[in-house]
């Protein structure tokens, strides 16, 4: 059954009305559903209902909400991946593999060495591009929300938000290079379920001594193991290494 997102709070027998055009659009004409057909939607809350299709119209379709399902796919803690702009087809890779993997939002930051240099306009496309990347990629790996994406021209804009996490980790090449490897397996012991976790990976370029040095005495300066892995690889092997340790092992 296909799933899709309505952004509001949901009871058994509730109606609603699905007005976004993508998914009006795979409903009708990809998926060509008709009045009693059933589809999942993930609600606010990590609420998911099994729903009945009422009426299709051209700019709505009415459904009615069904049997509430217990269902689970979210990661127990909330990570938050802050990168550095990087070439776009990676980027918009590394967003589609992340959401998979369990990423809750994404913060896309114009770093000292990031190659990729945005201007505000060319970022606000940009952000509803990469927004809906996540959103079909929440949809395909059977996702309970959908991850938000934001951008800032500066990490200092990210550092003056470090109070909102439990834990703030940034994942340093060059800490690797000298052979640190016992910091992040630690930390992901101390994970407990909703914990706020942000991951700091830099571009290409990898992170300026400036950048590490803003966030040294706030953040854990982890490495990843001992290969240096592509800035859109980074993201990922740290977060299968935080689904291993909290969902499996546990
Ligand atoms: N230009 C850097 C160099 O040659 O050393 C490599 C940067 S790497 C391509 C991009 C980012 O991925 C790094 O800034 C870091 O955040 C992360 N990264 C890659 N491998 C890592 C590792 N083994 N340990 C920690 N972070 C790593």
């Amino acid at each position: 059954m296909q799933r899709y997102f309505l952004n509001e709070n949901a009871e058994n027998h509730q109606r609603f009305f699905i007005t976004n055009k993508d998914d009006i659009h795979h409903m009708s004409k990809v998926m060509r559903y008709t009045e009693g057909d059933h589809i999942i939607i993930n609600f606010n809350n990590r609420q998911t209902f099994e729903a009945e299709i009422i009426q299709i119209e051209n700019n709505s379709i009415e459904i009615e909400t069904m049997e509430q399902l217990e269902i689970a796919t979210e990661m127990p803690v909330s990570i938050t991946v802050a990168s550095g702009l990087i070439k776009s087809d990676k980027y918009e890779w590394l967003i589609q593999k992340a959401t998979e993997m369990g990423a809750h939002n994404f913060i896309a930051i114009q770093m000292d060495r990031s190659v990729v240099k945005l201007n505000d306009q060319k970022a606000s496309k940009k952000l509803d591009r990469w927004q809906k990347i996540i959103k079909e990629a929440a949809e395909q790996s059977y996702r309970q929300l959908i991850p938000n994406i934001k951008y800032y021209s500066n990490l200092k804009y990210v550092y003056d938000m470090i109070s909102e996490y439990d834990y703030i980790l940034m994942a340093y090449e060059e800490q690797a290079k000298n052979g640190e490897s016992s910091q992040f397996k630690k930390i992901l012991t101390q994970l407990k379920p909703n914990d706020k976790v942000l991951l700091l990976f830099g571009p290409e370029g990898g992170f300026s001594e400036e950048e590490v040095a803003l966030f040294e005495s706030n953040a854990h300066i982890v490495g990843l193991g001992p290969r240096i892995l592509r800035a859109e690889t980074a993201p990922l092997y740290a977060l299968s290494a935080i689904s291993y340790e909290i969902e499996l092992m546990r």
